[in-house]
């Protein structure tokens, strides 16, 4: 069993990085990101404000994540239900963020990213992963890069999907 830990700043490349190196060992890349996403989804569809740290530790006792696998990518199925790309909007992405400064939200997420370690291989990235999630993790990595490029590289992305956010405000 190994355990990779990439931790830095969002649009460095972290994910495309552990992508290629879960494919050439062939193990599990679990994206944390997308669980931070799919709890803010939640919350959107709620119309909970995502900075309420009550309103948002209220709801975590009616989320359930499971995390399957099928040919290398990941889904994250939040109360039995993929949401895919719905949870990769540059809203959920602000919503991911502000759910993620919320201790508790922390705490729910932490056990089920130890579990998906303790019974894989993993390369995993994301904020804590190297302190917090994996911290006996035999390879850990800090990624970052220029910002103008990380929004480049975001922006890129989003336009990949059809979606015209402006640069500037990527
Ligand atoms: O990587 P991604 O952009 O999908 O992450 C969405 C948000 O989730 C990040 O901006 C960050 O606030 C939060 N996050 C986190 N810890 C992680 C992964 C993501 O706090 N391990």
């Amino acid at each position: 069993m190994i355990q990779i830990a990439i931790d830095g700043p969002g649009g460095a490349g972290k994910s495309t990085v552990a992508k290629a190196v879960a494919a050439k060992l062939g193990i599990v890349y679990v994206d944390t990101g997308a669980l931070y996403r799919t709890i803010g989804y939640y919350v959107r569809q709620k119309n909970i404000a995502p900075d309420s740290r009550e309103g948002v530790a209220a709801c975590l006792p009616e989320i359930s994540i499971n995390i399957v696998y099928q040919d290398g990518a990941q889904h994250v199925y939040l109360n039995g239900v993929d949401h895919g790309d719905a949870i990769r909007t540059p809203e959920m992405s602000m919503y991911a963020s502000a759910v993620s400064a919320i201790p508790s939200v922390r705490a729910f997420l932490l056990e089920t990213q130890k579990d998906i370690a303790r019974k894989n291989s993993v390369i995993m990235d994301g904020r804590d992963i190297g302190t917090v999630v994996l911290p006996d993790a035999q390879v850990k990595i800090f990624l970052s890069a220029d910002s103008r490029v990380r929004a480049q590289r975001r922006w890129l992305e989003l336009q990949a999907k059809g979606d015209n956010t402006p640069f500037e405000e990527v």
